[in-house]
């Protein structure tokens, strides 16, 4: 095999997602997985509603919709409901989509841009120069090297890229533990058939929270206990299992076999740096956090949307100066806002009585329409705004633009004018007639508008000279 000029560790949604991305650009890329096979795994179950969109912008949400079992009307913050039909956007719901499908379209759709996942490989080692990445890979055939240009780590919460890179890691320990499980159950007339938000109460402590994944099969998420009585890596046996569904009181779910089991926890970190020289983390590989509110996924697979088209341009050549850095300066406060959204939704799950009547408080904020709008806002993704610097004071500077479609991955001008404006990046930026000047990044976030004044430097600044 050639060297790639981009090396992804990691086959999750993260470094699927990114892969695509790059892929798209016509960038060779290589993923490296150390699993042997598709994980079946559910995990997270949902897209919320900026995901949807900027798949939407791809034109890969409706074949991943294709595959979802529902949508949910409403987001929730701790269990609290976040109703998300106030928002400008074609997608005022979550997608109920257990993780592996999301997966599975992301992986099947390399092959369109011929991006091979190197399957049962696993990174054990890397080192940077001035020119690029050298990687280690143990697969089934023994230990070899590859060498890219650039080394992107989305290898989950335990990134071994993340700890060949020594980088600082700061944040706190876990407090609580819980189990998740797949489980099918025998036919009850009592078991759910409807997605609920989820009580979100540890106090449900071993009785547990069951979703409906279609077939007789249900996620299920238990066993909330002090981190530390049980070892993080210990397997999370049948008995245990049996032992949480017959502990609550009532109905007692039947089991028929665990299909995949594991533990989480609320630990919380998040990484100094996403660029590191040649080698850049995303996703979960960059912060970890409690699973609140359904964040996680849609946090690494927006990582991956924002790294792309800058990392493409970066490989290229054409990129402008510190155009890579500003993948940090953009998504390193955007996960540090999910970090303390999901450690406060952790505080409100505390079975105690002054965190019942704090629950009580916030619940009564987020009836109210500034509340609901500030944290839904914030859970749906929707009110990401990244610095602009230089543009204009406007209203859609740094936001994003709903309802548009970038299938290739280039800018876009919507303005008057026949696109003369932007004739010098015709290979980077579309044009649009429009009544109003525009400019749009490839991720869907207007980085300038106006009336004509610093277009050209903006243009310069996030695609590059003309030419
Ligand atoms: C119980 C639970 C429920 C959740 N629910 C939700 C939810 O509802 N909504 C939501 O948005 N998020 C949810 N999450 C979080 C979500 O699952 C994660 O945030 C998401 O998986 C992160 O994706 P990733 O691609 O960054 O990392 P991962 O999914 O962890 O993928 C990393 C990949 O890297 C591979 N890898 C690791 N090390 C190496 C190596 N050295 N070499 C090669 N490959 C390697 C792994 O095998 C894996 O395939 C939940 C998580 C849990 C545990």
């Amino acid at each position: 095999m050639t060297n790639p000029d981009v090396i992804v560790v990691g086959a999750g949604p993260t470094g699927l997602t990114l892969a695509n991305e790059l892929g798209l650009a016509g960038i060779s890329t290589v993923v490296v997985e150390r699993g042997r096979e598709r994980s079946g795994q559910s995990k997270a179950l949902n897209l919320q509603p900026r995901t949807a969109e900027m798949l939407d912008l791809r034109g890969w949400l409706e074949p991943v919709a294709d595959r979802a079992l529902t949508t949910l009307p409403r987001g929730h913050f701790a269990g609290i409901p976040l109703d998300y039909g106030v928002f400008d956007t074609r997608f005022p719901y979550q997608v109920g989509i257990p993780q592996a499908r999301v997966e599975r379209f992301l992986e099947e759709h390399l092959a369109e841009y011929g991006v091979p996942v190197l399957r049962g490989h696993e990174l054990t080692g890397l080192a940077q120069d001035a020119d690029g990445v050298t990687a280690t890979v143990t697969g089934p055939a023994g230990e070899r090297t590859l060498r890219a240009a650039y080394l992107v780590g989305a290898d989950g919460g335990r990134s071994r890229v993340r700890k060949e890179l020594a980088v600082g890691f700061p944040g706190r320990d876990a407090r609580v533990s819980m189990a998740v499980a797949d489980l099918e159950l025998e036919d009850d007339p009592e078991l759910p058939t409807e997605w609920q938000l989820p009580s979100f109460d540890m106090e449900q402590g071993p009785t547990g929270f069951l979703t409906p994944l279609g077939d007789g099969v249900f996620r299920y998420i238990f066993g909330a206990a002090p981190h530390g009585e049980v070892p993080r890596d210990a397997p999370v046996g049948e008995a245990e299992v049996r032992a949480a569904l017959g502990s609550g009181p009532g109905f007692h779910p039947r089991l028929r076999a665990v299909r995949w089991a594991s533990r989480f926890t609320d630990a919380s970190r998040q990484v100094e740096r996403y660029v590191n020289g040649r080698v850049l983390l995303a996703g979960d590989a960059a912060h970890v956090h409690l699973p609140a509110g359904g964040q996680g996924l849609n946090l690494g697979v927006q990582d991956a949307f924002n790294l792309g088209w800058k990392l493409a341009a970066t490989v290229r050549g054409r990129a402008p100066e510190g155009l890579l850095d500003t993948y940090h300066s953009e998504r390193h406060p955007v996960g540090a806002g999910v970090l303390e959204n999901t450690r406060a939704q952790g505080v409100l799950a505390i079975p105690d009585d002054d965190a019942r009547a704090m629950r009580a408080v916030v619940a009564a904020l987020l009836a109210t329409p500034d509340g609901n709008r500030l944290i839904a806002g914030m859970v749906s993704g929707l009110d990401i705004r990244y610095p602009m610097p230089g543009a204009p004071d406007h209203p859609l500077v740094g936001g994003r633009l709903p309802g548009l479609r970038l299938r290739e991955g280039r800018g876009l001008y919507l303005g008057p004018g026949g696109g003369g404006a932007v004739r010098g990046w015709a290979d980077r930026v579309e044009h649009e007639d429009a009544a109003e000047a525009v400019l749009v990044r490839p991720d869907g976030y207007v980085c300038w508008a106006g009336a004509g004044d610093g277009l050209e430097a903006a243009l310069e600044r996030w695609f590059g000279v003309a030419g």
